[in-house]
């Protein structure tokens, strides 16, 4: 039998702006982006990735911040955990902050960018419930320029990006309004979601979104729950809701996104406790936006 030894990472390179980066993912087909590293290192480590090249997007320095654009907010794909849970960001999108204070432990959170969490598309991206329930856009940079395609589009895999395309930016839309994300871990401090709900309220199209994220392969958006919900909520008064009415909220969330088995059978209790959890992630986050 024939051994072959793992290939090592022939080159990194380290381009300083977007087009740079594309133009050496042009060239270099075989390399992929690196941006924190966080998740990309734990697959080189666990042998399930030998990339012939590396670029490192740490220095593109243009998409390390935010700016505002038409009642928007274009957020820099390289933006780090860290960045994006201080009070400043948190003032401008609260549930992309409260996901990024979720996101692993400090060291993590330092490191890892929300380009990578979006790419990546793990079923605990914290992100990726936030983004669902803003209906965030990524503008994409690739060697024929720029595109824009809705973030659940991605969220089904790495193949929606083609070769030497790159997340530039995601596209946020500033509602000024209450939103909420709240995540269930399987033991206390930092770690992975069992299941996470962001509820995100829209004023302006008198709408309430929420996307139930950890529990499927994307985010989910319990759109009739979201129908019915925003209709009982009085827009021009003080926006509360009866306690009945929360719970039947999250009642209705848990039901449309943790269905019952076919047939008679009873849910089984990893089922059932999964079911609670999301209910009741559902009834706080929306009880916590709407007081
Ligand atoms: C111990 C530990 C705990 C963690 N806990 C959490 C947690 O609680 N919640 C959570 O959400 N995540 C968690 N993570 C996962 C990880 O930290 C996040 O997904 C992080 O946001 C990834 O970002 P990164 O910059 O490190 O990505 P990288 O590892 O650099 O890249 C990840 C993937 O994205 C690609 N990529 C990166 N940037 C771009 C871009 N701009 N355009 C195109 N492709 C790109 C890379 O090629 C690679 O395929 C954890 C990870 C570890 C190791």
């Amino acid at each position: 039998m024939t051994t072959h030894a793992p290939r090592a990472t022939q080159s990194v390179t380290l381009p300083a702006t977007l087009d740079a980066a594309v133009a050496a993912l042009t060239a270099m087909p075989a390399a992929v982006p690196v941006a924190g590293g966080t998740d990309l290192m734990a697959a080189v480590n666990r042998g399930q990735l030998r990339p012939a090249g590396l670029v490192g997007l740490g220095r593109v320095n243009e998409i390390r911040g935010w700016q505002y654009q038409d009642g928007h907010a274009l957020l820099g794909a390289g933006l780090t955990h860290a960045r994006m849970g201080r009070p400043d960001f948190a003032a401008l999108i609260p549930a992309l902050a409260a996901a990024a204070r979720a996101a692993g432990p400090p060291q993590i959170r330092n490191a890892g960018t929300l380009g990578g969490n979006i790419v990546t598309g793990a079923p605990t991206g914290d992100a990726l419930p936030v983004l669902a329930a803003l209906e965030a856009d990524l503008v994409v940079a690739g060697p024929g320029g720029t595109r824009e395609l809705p973030v659940s589009h991605l969220l089904t895999g790495r193949e929606l990006l083609g070769p030497a395309e790159l997340v530039g930016f995601v596209r946020v839309p500033l509602l000024h309004a209450p939103q909420v994300f709240l995540k269930a871990t399987g033991r206390t401090g930092p770690g992975r979601a069992t299941a996470s709900v962001a509820v995100v309220l829209d004023p302006a199209r008198r709408g309430v979104r929420c996307a139930v994220g950890a529990i499927a392969p994307m985010p989910l958006r319990p759109l009739d729950a979201e129908h019915w919900i925003a209709s009982l909520i009085d827009w021009d008064g003080d926006r509360g809701l009866a306690p009945e009415a929360l719970t039947a909220f999250g009642e209705y969330v848990a039901a449309a996104c943790v269905p019952d088995p076919p047939g008679d059978e009873q849910l089984p209790p990893a089922v059932l406790h999964l079911r609670r959890t999301v209910a009741a992630l559902a009834r706080r986050a929306l009880g916590r936006a709407l007081s």
